[in-house]
């Protein structure tokens, strides 16, 4: 069956009151897998989303997602969204922020969001991602959007013919980075605080063949310096020796965490990181409540989008199995039985 790809109309958000079997919470891999896996099992769901592909949206080109051979991160997240909407109906609502949920009975919970969400649900899947980590260094809270960047795939065009930029980290991310900022930068330096990488050894070979691609390890940034704009970056060696490097834009790329705080409020248990701690059927430790993707404690070193992908099918079974084992929704015939 072949799928016509392309925007959907935005929806703003359910109407007051509106009653589901589920609420799908995140529109990355993890959620509109849920939302696909929940069509399937015939519960009435929608997901409500800040955006559209999450982590996704970080990245150019996708070539380790099974069956897709190499595709663009953009073109990926589109065949999730439709794959969600379009072939099994459910409905996507984006650009709404979930603040919280309560119990509203035994059986519901409501769900509380921007732009007047409020809804009542039996079962919550939880897909939010995780926050970008800041250095938290000086300069990079004042530079932001003015030479500090958290995308090295979103922005690296706009450094186009410039003269240098700094990536700081070790992961894929940093990595991946650097190797696009390599074509549009004329030096790239990456700079990451141990010689070991976290990064595939496919993006560290990449980085390696690169001749304006210049490694700087054992090192931190400790400033970043500017007028209107960023010009340089005070990089510490483990040694105790700082040097002054003249850049145009800092990429910081030194992972994600997560929303610890909100879901301590909400009563999850979550592992020392804050990540949502789950069974290997995606449950937390509330009745009703299921987590996928990159806000689940299992699989922490391995974020994958075919991870978050499984872990959202995962999630909308066990929140299927939950409603079935309650006699809150049907299974198909049973009234007959
Ligand atoms: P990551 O894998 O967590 O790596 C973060 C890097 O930043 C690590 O090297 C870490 O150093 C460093 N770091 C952390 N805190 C720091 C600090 N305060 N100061 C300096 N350096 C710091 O994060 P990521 O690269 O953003 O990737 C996130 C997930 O997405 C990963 O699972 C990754 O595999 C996945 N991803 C995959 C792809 C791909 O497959 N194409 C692309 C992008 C991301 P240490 O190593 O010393 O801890």
């Amino acid at each position: 069956m072949s799928l016509r790809l392309g925007t959907t109309p935005q929806l703003k958000v359910p109407p007051k009151g509106e009653r589901y079997d589920v609420v799908i919470v995140g529109g990355g891999p993890a959620g509109l897998s849920a939302a696909v896996y929940a069509a399937r099992f015939l519960l009435k769901s929608i997901v409500v989303t800040e955006d559209i592909g999450g982590q996704l949206n970080l990245t150019n080109e996708v070539d380790d997602y099974p069956a897709m051979l190499k595709i663009s991160a953009t073109e990926l997240i589109s065949r999730f969204r439709a794959h969600a909407e379009k072939l099994f109906g459910v409905p996507v609502y984006s650009g709404v922020t979930v603040q919280g949920f309560e119990k509203a009975s035994d059986v519901e919970y409501r769900v509380m969001g921007t732009k007047g969400l409020d809804v009542f649900t039996k079962a919550i899947i939880l897909a939010v991602g995780s926050r970008r980590r800041k250095l938290g260094v000086p300069g990079e809270k004042e530079f932001t959007g003015r030479g500090v960047s958290y995308c090295s795939i979103c922005d690296a065009p706009l450094y186009k013919g410039k003269e240098a930029a700094v990536v700081v980290g070790g992961g894929d991310a940093a990595l991946e980075g650097a190797i696009l900022l390599s074509g549009y930068v004329k030096k790239v330096y990456l700079v990451h605080r141990r010689r070991e990488f976290r990064a595939k050894p496919f993006y560290v070979e990449e980085a390696l063949k690169r001749p304006n691609i210049e490694f700087i390890l054992d090192s931190v940034v400790k400033e970043i310096r500017g007028d209107k704009v960023v010009r340089s970056v005070i990089v510490q060696g483990k040694d105790g020796a700082t040097r002054e490097l003249a850049v145009d834009g800092v990429f910081v790329e030194i992972g994600f965490e997560p929303p610890k705080d909100w879901y301590q409020s909400l009563g999850l248990e979550v592992d020392e990181l804050g990540y949502v701690k789950t069974d290997m059927w995606m449950r937390t430790n509330l009745p009703g409540v299921f987590a996928a993707g990159d806000a689940i404690s299992l699989w922490r070193g391995f974020r994958q989008i075919v991870n978050a992908a499984a872990s959202g099918a995962i999630a909308a079974y066990s929140a299927y199995t939950y409603l079935t084992e309650k006699g809150l929704v049907r299974r198909p015939g049973a009234q007959k039985a």
